[in-house]
């Protein structure tokens, strides 16, 4: 970094076993976004700084080795966090006093980088430096874990954070003067605390906050979130009825096509599939089968639902838009939202549904066809 010339080496300790959130493998190899959440942690720091290490459990080092590749090195961790830390610091490569050490934990993946070079000259000078966030809670001490026997004063309490930051002579030294005491820190600031160093505050927010319990796992699933778009055409045809969502619309003309020709659910289904990466609905439903022959397009939503849930996904909203210089839709759109909403068993206000003529132009204009766009968010868990 220009204006920090120093080497910063960042220490992850990832030596946790996964048992208290009921793991069978360690949660940093938790699925987030598609890849593990280790792979997002070294995301974080890797364009900030010179050399990443991650501390590792022994019984996982073949998994973490082939997940992590040559993004870092690797070290063994230790009995506790403290331990795999130290163990971190010691494996930095040609150290230097005034280099800066940034710890982050591998948990706590909504850490935002942005701030990260204003924390950094801090420390430079400061000689150490945690993000925290000022206690919102009012804080109760204890002695017993029965009774409150005392209430702090808030404005005075801070919840400590990483990334915890600090210069290497400041580590080193503390280190060295913590050796042999009986008591593990929690953190490394502790120990800077206890050996004089002064400790800067860094305001973070509770966003970054750290995954530590099962239903935690649930806010890395909650962010997995796709798109999907939908887009379909059919002619008109006089003989037909005209369905739409579900809806026979009186004013006609009808669709022409395979199924029922209902050409908003069809772009719907595009969408789903879309979004769910399965494809288009002529390979689930080819126009060729003769068991679809005039089908209510209503059952084979029915199918593309079944095969979103067997991915885990579930509708957020919809978006469609119905291109159509005749009949006149607007009368219907509600009863087409509600039929919408009832099949997908989604509530009336995550379904829009917008009419549009053509303005005269094009096929849809000339009263030849119509078309519909649709746009869909699909949640996974
Ligand atoms: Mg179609």
């Amino acid at each position: 970094m220009d204006d920090l010339p120093k080497k910063i080496t960042c220490i992850i300790p990832a030596g946790g076993s996964g048992i208290r959130m009921g793991l069978p493998f360690p949660k940093q190899l938790a699925p987030y976004k598609g890849r593990p959440l280790i792979l997002h942690i070294i995301e974080l720091f890797r364009d900030q700084v010179d050399e990443i290490i991650v501390a590792v459990p022994l019984e996982h080092e073949a998994g973490f080795h082939s997940i992590l590749g040559k993004r870092c090195r690797i070290v063994l961790g230790g009995a506790s966090r403290f331990d795999s830390v130290r163990n971190g610091f010691f494996a930095i490569s040609k150290p230097g006093n005034e280099d800066l050490v940034i710890i982050h934990d591998a948990a706590r993946p909504f850490f935002n980088p942005a701030t990260l070079k204003d924390a950094l000259k801090i420390a430079s000078s400061n000689g150490a430096l945690i993000y925290a966030t000022p206690a919102t809670d009012t804080i109760k001490q204890t002695e017993n874990g029965l009774h409150v026997s005392a209430t702090l004063d808030r404005n005075h309490i801070f919840m400590a954070q990483t990334p915890q930051i600090f210069r290497l002579d400041v580590l080193e030294n503390s280190y060295r003067k913590f050796e042999g005491e009986a008591k593990t820190p929690t953190d490394e600031a502790e120990m800077v605390e206890a050996c004089g160093f002064p400790v800067a505050l860094f305001r973070s927010t509770p966003e970054n906050r750290k995954l530590t319990h099962q239903e935690d796992l649930k806010l890395l699933q909650s962010q997995t979130i796709r798109i999907g778009h939908g887009f379909d055409v059919h002619r008109f045809d006089a003989m037909r009825p005209l369905i739409l969502c579900g809806v026979q619309i009186p004013e006609g003309p009808g669709l022409l096509g395979h199924s029922d020709a209902d050409v908003a659910i069809h772009a719907l289904m595009d969408a789903i599939l879309g979004a769910c990466s399965l494809g288009d609905i002529g390979q689930h439903f080819p126009d060729t089968d003769p068991n679809l022959k005039g089908v209510s397009s209503l059952i084979l939503l029915e199918q593309v639902l079944l095969e979103m849930k067997k991915k885990n996904g579930s509708l957020v909203n919809l978006d469609l838009t119905i291109l159509a210089q005749a009949p006149k839709l607007a009368p219907f759109r509600d009863r087409m939202r509600q039929s919408l909403a009832q099949h997908l068993n989604l509530d009336m206000d995550r379904i829009n549904l917008k009419a549009t003529t053509t303005e005269g132009l094009g096929y849809i204009g000339k009263k030849r066809g119509m078309a519909a766009h649709c746009v869909v968010l699909v949640e996974f868990s």
